[in-house]
């Protein structure tokens, strides 16, 4: 396998936050009961005629400007002719050969490295329904999601590795997110990807024969799905059997892929340019006026994190990766004595907030206080991140919380040497283990003597006593 490279191309299907659909004004709200969020235009009923969503319009542009894409002047609707049983119209309303965006990019950074990911294209459609396969072996079909808008964003086939894919995914979802068009959550199904995967020579430049695995909705299944198919296409192709150019299942379970259906050709699809929708026509103080719209992107704020408060890359790059995050610890930094630290307590607890969708009520003030307190050594890190805690649940005044909860820093010299002994004392075996060399023995003692001050000592002093104390053989 080491003689082969991977070349991977993604398509990832974006739903847009629109409230109503592209083409009528049915409900995209998530999770209603079944078929009751569609009317004759979204199903497809004849006589019925689509109206295209402005807003649709707009988002998808938003997309195409924050990742360096040319927008078309005029672009138009076309109509993709498929059969499935989640798509009643048996066409698709899709863009074929004028999309909205195209010939954009993305950064994004794996081990240290920085490198550009190509934008083919993003073009607008419509989502189909979805299909419930029950258990008992029948199949239900709810139509609430057809007409759903999408947002397609077909990639270069400049992807080298199951983590290239899935840092570039990462940093669609998180620009998407900051535009607000879309939650791109892969577990409720608003951000789905398509991975595309190839093999040739190491070095090599012609493209191998790509297969096609199809809606994976995690980034893990993304990256298992990219091992498990470099393994076997390499496989084969060292048996000098040939890559058959195909639609494959990705299995969580076995974690294996297994052919789906052989790949359509874009004939196949017979598309034509929609005849009840106009073509758009988007003038350049539309687009002007969208691009002045856009928030700070990322990068931006990735790359004044590391300008103004010394952040490292990936400090930055993780703090920039929730737009919320990113303005809170912006409003925050210049309030505090060290913005590393703050950074530090942000990233834990508060990135987890953040990433489940939850706010963090606390005030730019109050955060910028607390990493003071424990910057000046008021509090150590057990008790700031405890506070971070309850700061993540509502906003206070983490120097009134300490107050209160009793979690200022021990830094009494006589109290520290006292937890030192009880740690010694109590512990024999530990004490026995340290002297006769295993180092890690200290670190058991080190936790002993914390847990005697209830969490609350100076880990720098204690760290010192102990040390004093053991270097001291008549111990
Ligand atoms: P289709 O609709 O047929 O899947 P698209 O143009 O929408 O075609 O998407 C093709 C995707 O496959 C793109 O992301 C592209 O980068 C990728 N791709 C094309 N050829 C290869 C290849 N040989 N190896 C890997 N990826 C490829
Ligand atoms: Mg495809
Ligand atoms: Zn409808």
């Amino acid at each position: 396998m080491t003689g082969y490279e991977m070349v991977i191309g993604l398509e990832v299907h974006i739903e847009l936050k629109t409230e109503t659909k592209i083409f009528c004004g049915c409900s995209t709200a998530f999770g209603g009961e079944p078929n009751t969020q569609c009317c004759p235009v979204c199903m497809g009923l004849p006589g019925a005629l689509p109206v295209l969503n402005e807003k649709a319009v707009d988002y998808t542009v938003m997309a195409g400007l924050a990742t360096h894409c040319q927008i078309a002047p005029l672009s138009k609707m076309d109509r993709k002719n498929y059969f499935y049983p989640d798509l009643p119209k048996a066409y698709q309303i899709s863009q074929y050969d004028l999309p909205l965006c195209s010939g954009g990019w993305l950064d994004i950074t794996v081990e240290g490295e920085k490198r550009r990911v190509g934008i083919t294209r993003i073009h607008l459609e419509e989502d189909a329904g979805k299909l419930v396969h029950r258990p008992q072996g029948d199949t239900l079909c709810d139509y609430n999601r057809c007409g759903v808008p999408l947002i397609e964003v077909v990639s270069e086939p400049d992807l080298r590795s199951g983590e290239e894919a899935k840092a570039y995914l990462q940093k669609l979802r998180a620009v998407m997110r900051y535009l607000g068009i879309s939650d791109c959550r892969m577990e409720e199904g608003s951000l789905r990807c398509d991975v595309n995967l190839s093999v040739r020579k190491k070095g090599g430049e012609a493209l191998g024969v790509r297969t096609e695995m199809k809606n994976l909705n995690s980034f893990q299944s993304v990256t298992r799905a990219i091992e498990a198919e470099f393994r076997r296409q390499t496989g084969l192709l060292e048996q000098g059997e040939a890559i058959v150019q195909e639609t494959r299942r990705f299995n969580q379970g076995s974690g294996k892929t297994s052919s789906l259906r052989r790949k359509e050709n874009a004939d196949d699809y017979r598309y034509f340019p929609d005849p009840d929708l106009p073509p758009i026509f988007l003038p350049e103080e539309k687009v002007a006026e969208l691009r002045v719209s856009l928030p700070t992107l990322p990068e931006e704020w990735a790359e004044t994190f590391r300008r103004e408060y010394g952040l490292s890359p990936q400090e930055g790059e993780a703090l920039a990766g929730e737009r919320e995050l990113a303005e809170l610890f912006a409003a925050a930094a210049p309030q505090c004595k060290n913005a590393r630290t703050l950074a530090g307590l942000l990233l834990g607890e508060g990135l987890r907030r953040m990433e489940e969708g939850r706010g963090i009520p606390a005030s730019p003030a109050h955060l910028a206080a607390l990493a003071d307190l424990l910057e000046r050594e008021k509090i150590n890190a057990g008790a700031a991140k405890k506070l971070m805690g309850e700061l993540c649940c509502r906003d206070a005044d983490p120097a009134a919380l300490a107050e209160e909860q009793g979690l200022w820093q021990q830094d009494d010299r006589t109290a520290l040497a006292e937890a030192v002994a009880k740690a010694l004392r109590e512990n024999p075996k530990s004490l026995a283990d340290y002297r006769s060399g295993r180092a890690k023995a200290a670190g058991q003692l080190m936790g002993a003597a914390m847990a005697a001050t209830k969490g609350l000592a100076n880990p720098r002093l204690l760290r010192q006593i102990l040390e004093e104390v053991l270097g001291n053989s008549e111990v």
